[in-house]
């Protein structure tokens, strides 16, 4: 008879024993933030750590040359339980979102996972999924492994993000983001202004329509739409033939977020009819709202409960308002996955802010990182040695 409580305290050790590295590898992150679907140096660290630890370790996963899956087998064939990294920075702000502790408690959770798990069967695996943040081609990778099908054989997935309190079950929004480049004619402004097409004509009457568009919000949907103009002419003087617009439109109705997209879309073809611009309208990868699995919540709660931290009530979290987005939604259509915060700072920081990337390597910050290590290290662990739980799950999935 397997004693799980042992398992799960074995595995605690294990993440205090990899604290050292793990921290290391959170600060060597922030020191060398990388944009997404540029992440090579996080990518090598990780991939080199996880071998280092005995995995099996896919390089450039599904065409990804930032992805990966490093897999720990068990004693015999069983399920399969993953615990995702992501380990994208943003522009500007380094880890603003914290990505590099998502990273560090992914390969420390999955590494001390396998250790305390290594007489059960199954598989543990660590899933590097770059460009959470939506840029380059690997932008939404977890969609893009969403879409080939990547996931179908997982049988529960778990992550945490960094945020200024302790929660479990964090729901998410539905986002298409869209780009509109309008083209114009570039003419003298003052003395052959006829001569012209103002392509930033164009952008400003498609953004203000945008905007519009906000009266006739659903409430209840959630809607949420933010934009700004990237490019809008080189010299007062010459009047623009290129603008470019970026917007991204968020709901928790994701048939309702396809039909404001289109509206999106026709305040830009509008403004070009409007202004004789041309205009193109490039759309990234829908990112999926997130699908809840309560068995899956209450595993994951009661492991960070049980360390005596302050945690949300996942009843609360689940009643509450939907905030971010994540690609992780998409896998959580695909399998029974969930999500989880860690409080890494003063609850009045700014998300994607240079405030946050600090968080995260202060003593504060370093130590949620461990509480949600050993949290997601347990998680996994009752998993694979309880195969109820991933009955319970799998039903659920199958039900809601
Ligand atoms: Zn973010
Ligand atoms: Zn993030």
């Amino acid at each position: 008879m397997v004693d799980v409580k042992v398992l799960k305290e074995s595995a605690k050790k294990e993440v205090d024993s990899q604290r050292k590295r793990l921290v290391e590898i959170a600060r060597w992150m922030y020191e060398n933030p990388e944009l997404g679907s540029e992440e090579y140096k996080a990518y090598a660290l990780l991939t080199e750590e996880l071998e280092k630890q005995g995995a099996k370790v896919e390089r450039g996963l599904l065409g990804m040359p930032t992805a990966f899956s490093a897999s720990f087998k068990g004693k015999s064939k069983g399920p399969r339980v993953a615990v995702l990294a992501e380990y994208d920075a943003l522009p500007g702000v380094g880890h603003g979102c914290g990505h590099n502790l998502i990273a560090a408690s992914a390969i420390g959770s999955g590494v001390a996972a396998a250790r305390a798990a290594k007489d059960l069967p199954g598989e543990i695996v660590v899933v590097g999924t770059p460009a959470e943040e939506g840029r380059g081609p690997s932008a939404g990778s977890k969609v893009i492994m969403a879409n080939k099908g990547f996931w179908d054989d997982v049988d529960a997935a778990i992550m945490l993000h960094p945020a200024m309190h302790y929660g479990v079950g964090g729901k998410a929004l539905g986002i298409w983001q869209l780009k509109m480049e309008f083209k114009g004619q570039t003419s003298h402004a003052a003395a052959s202004p006829e001569k012209g097409v103002n392509a930033l004509n164009a952008a400003t009457l498609a953004y203000m329509a945008t905007h519009m568009l906000r009266q006739e919000a659903r409430r209840d949907a959630n809607l949420v739409i933010h934009g700004i103009i990237t490019e809008g002419g080189l010299a007062s003087n010459i009047i623009p033939d290129r603008a470019v617009c970026e917007f991204g439109v968020r709901s928790s109705d994701e048939k309702y977020l396809v039909t404001m997209v289109d509206k999106v879309e026709k305040c830009a073809e509008g403004a070009a009819i409007a202004t004789g611009a041309q205009v193109t309208v490039k759309k990234a990868k829908l990112y999926s709202s997130m699908k809840p699995n309560i068995p899956l919540v209450k595993v994951l709660y009661q492991n960070y409960v049980d360390q005596g931290v302050k945690v949300d009530d996942w009843q609360e979290t689940q009643a509450g308002i939907p905030m971010a987005s994540t690609d992780f939604g998409d896998v959580s259509q695909r399998c029974p996955s969930t999500g989880s915060y860690i409080g890494i700072g003063p609850e009045n920081t700014p998300g994607h802010s240079r405030q946050l990337a600090d968080c995260s390597v202060t003593k504060e910050g370093l130590d949620a990182m461990i509480i949600g290590t050993k949290a997601l290290a347990m998680t996994l662990v009752e998993l694979l040695a309880k195969p109820e739980l991933l009955k319970d799950a799998k039903e659920f999935f199958n039900t809601h």
